[in-house]
């Protein structure tokens, strides 16, 4: 039996490694970026409701990989720690929330005074904060503990990847645009600022329908900074007026973080596409199990996608 090729080394491909090779499957990866390298490096990130499609399948993802998150918290090398916060918009979403915030153990409706101004809808609850570096670094050292192969190495197309293994598993992000020849998926660009911690531990992110928004994510001495989408723009260097918005707002609603010291400013691309794609097709004598298109909740359904790819896997 040939290794299982994994393409990507974001957060899908290393989580997908580690849960076949510690399964005790021979795994290689093949990269075109190191892990710290990658859009998942660049997430802020929260496991949090996904709003994506299709939706029984991304609550089911999105429960497992909360229970996965939820344990990794009491690893402090993991990166993964859970904190209290706010998700709150300016305009009133209504009672309605998402069926996966029924797992976040004290949720409740914030009061007028538990709110910024300008604020009118709010919900408090503590979810898994992923410090993304750091997580990056753990799966890779627990991919590699388990026997796990990484080579720094661009796939060219789904014929070289299927001459190469006869289980390829896809997880390329916003890549899978040019390797798959999937249309659908396309980048939804996201830029932060990162700044050294002047004292927060509660998270804060604004739900918008628009493009700019307010969010803050604290991870021990950094904070990261946002946010922004912009769909269809491909450009990966930070631009100072994007980050000079970001402060700014970020200024407005808590006070502490305005002259923070800026340690980086960082840009990744969601790989947007209408729904999550996480199937099984069959090229060139191989199947290649595609995992990707997962917008801007990747790293909060990573766990619950890749137990699906290995039950895929098995089913060969
Ligand atoms: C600003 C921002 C904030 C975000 N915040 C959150 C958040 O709070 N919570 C959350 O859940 N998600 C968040 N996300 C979304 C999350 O980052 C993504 O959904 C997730 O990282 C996608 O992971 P991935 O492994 O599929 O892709 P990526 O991280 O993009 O990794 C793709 C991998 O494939 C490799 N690759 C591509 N093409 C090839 C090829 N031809 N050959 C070899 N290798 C190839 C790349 O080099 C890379 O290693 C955020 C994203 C951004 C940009």
């Amino acid at each position: 039996m040939s290794p299982v090729l994994v393409i990507g080394a974001g957060v899908h491909g290393l989580t997908c490694g580690v849960v076949l090779a510690e399964a005790g499957r021979q795994v290689r990866i093949r990269t075109a970026e190191r892990p710290r390298e990658t859009t998942s490096a660049v997430a802020g990130a929260m496991w949090g409701p996904a709003r994506l499609k299709p939706p029984e399948r991304v609550l089911y993802w999105a429960t497992l990989s909360h229970a996965e998150f939820t344990a990794l918290a009491r690893d402090e090398n993991s990166g993964v720690h859970l904190a209290a916060g706010r998700m709150a918009a300016r305009t009133d979403l209504g009672d309605v929330v998402p069926p996966e915030t029924k797992l976040i153990p004290d949720l409740h409706r914030c009061g007028e005074q538990e709110l910024p101004e300008g604020f009118v809808w709010g919900y408090r609850g503590t979810v898994p904060l992923i410090d993304m570096p750091r997580y990056l670094d753990y799966l890779l050292a627990r991919f590699q503990a388990a026997g796990g192969e990484i080579l720094l190495a661009s796939v060219s197309s789904l014929a070289d990847a299927a001459a190469e293994s006869d289980t390829v598993i896809n997880c390329t992000g916003v890549g899978a645009h040019e390797l798959v020849g999937d249309p659908g998926v396309h980048p939804v660009l996201g830029q932060h600022v990162v700044v050294r911690n002047p004292g927060i531990d509660e998270y804060f992110i604004e739900l918008s329908e628009g493009g700019e928004f307010t969010s803050w994510m604290p991870h021990g001495d950094r904070v990261v900074l946002g946010g922004i989408s912009v769909d269809h723009d491909w450009r990966r260097t930070p631009r100072a007026e994007i980050s000079a918005r970001i402060r700014r707002r970020v200024a407005q609603l808590e006070p502490r973080l305005a002259d923070a010291e800026v340690l980086e400013e960082t840009v990744g691309l969601r790989p947007g596409r209408d729904s999550v794609r996480v199937d099984v097709e069959h090229y060139e004598g191989a199947r290649i199990i595609h995992d990707y298109g997962h917008a801007g909740c990747g790293v909060g359904l990573s766990w619950g996608c890749a137990f699906e790819v290995a039950d895929l896997v098995e089913e060969s």
